[in-house]
């Protein structure tokens, strides 16, 4: 199915109008898979990892009857996590209409595709809708303020212009209490360049993935050209396949500050692994969500082709400045 995606064009955003809608409309057409076919996949373990990593944020900054905020939410993979978190409230946005259908059936707690689920037992509330174009304090001004924020894999998708980026870290700040927490993953552009820069063309990856760059972008082009609009192709086996943007972190961090949002933590995938597998409870999690196989070491059933794209993409922290902390 395409989705609709409706524009306000200001400044450059017509520039980047028919990628978003490329974005869109590959999720958009992107059904829920079986059981079987999850567990066929050749990054079934990747998958789990990733699920873990989101896992742990949450069980680092959720408390009982959070209300939360879900940018890009996706078929709502993260519901179960919120749910044993007990948060109060959610509200889930995404711009694929085909993602947000499959987020409603899970929520309903319906079978889809012979997996029945268990009914969320928050209430919540479901949105299709451009995330980095639209004023959601004025969409949201009833469900805000948010206690937490979370843009999972997603918040590279605002990077394609400045106005787009600014749109997005504008509506999570404009959305959360003071104190209130902005958690989430997107690909890390210090690992995708120093590829880049090892790489002998414009393009690499491995059995699983590929990232190609348009000539424009060798990468002397790096250092002269403007931090927002980087973009590149990005291909992920049974997964991913569409135009994504370099965020460079440097630059979303003084963008968040801008926008009263303090950096808690930053941390590549790999670290976050080891740093977190330290602990017993985190193990214990990686083991049910079946990510680890008998032994405790951190890649033993991810393939390192996985591994290496587990290294593509780092976890960040965000706190909205102003008082109270949470204690
Ligand atoms: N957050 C979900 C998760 O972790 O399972 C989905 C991640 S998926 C890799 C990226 C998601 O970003 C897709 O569901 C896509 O439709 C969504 N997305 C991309 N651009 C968006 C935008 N401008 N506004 C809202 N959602 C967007």
């Amino acid at each position: 199915p395409k989705s609709r995606v409706k524009y306000t064009p200001e400044g450059d955003a017509h520039f980047s109008e028919d990628f978003v809608q490329k974005v869109a409309d590959h999720y958009s057409a992107r059904t829920n898979q079986t059981l079987e076919e999850r567990e066929a996949s050749p990054i079934i373990h990747l998958k789990k990892l990733n699920n873990w990593i989101k896992s742990v944020l949450v069980q680092l900054y959720a408390r009982r009857g959070d209300v939360v905020l879900d940018l890009a939410c996706g078929k709502g993979g993260d519901l179960i996590k919120w749910d044993k978190a007990k948060i109060g409230y959610y509200v889930g946005i995404d711009i694929a209409e085909g993602s947000i259908e499959d987020c409603r059936t899970r929520y309903n707690g319906d079978a889809d595709h012979h997996q029945r689920r268990r009914k969320s037992s928050f209430p919540a509330r479901l949105i299709c809708g451009d995330c980095y174009e639209v004023r959601l304090d004025k969409v949201l001004a009833d469900d805000a303020p948010f206690d937490i924020c979370s843009c999972q894999f997603a918040l590279h998708y605002s990077w394609s212009t400045e106005a787009r980026a600014r749109r997005a870290l504008a509506n999570v700040s404009a959305l959360l209490r003071p104190g209130g927490i902005f958690i989430g993953t997107m690909p890390d552009a210090n690992v995708i360049v120093k590829k880049l820069r090892e790489a002998k063309g414009l393009a690499f990856g491995n059995s699983v993935y590929w990232i190609r760059f348009d000539e424009e972008y060798s990468e002397k082009k790096f250092k002269h050209s403007s931090p927002y609009g980087i973009k590149y192709k990005f291909h992920l086996e049974d997964a991913v396949d569409c135009p994504e943007w370099i965020v460079p972190f440097n630059i979303f961090k003084s963008l968040a500050e801008e926008y009263d949002l303090e950096l808690i933590f930053v941390k590549n995938a790999h670290e976050f692994v080891h740093e977190y597998l330290k602990k017993p409870e985190y193990i214990d999690l990686m083991r049910r969500l079946g990510a680890l196989g008998d032994g405790n070491q951190d890649q033993s059933t991810l393939s390192p082709d996985e591994w290496e794209v587990a290294y593509l993409y780092l976890a960040f922290v965000l706190k909205k400045r102003g008082q109270p902390d949470r204690t």
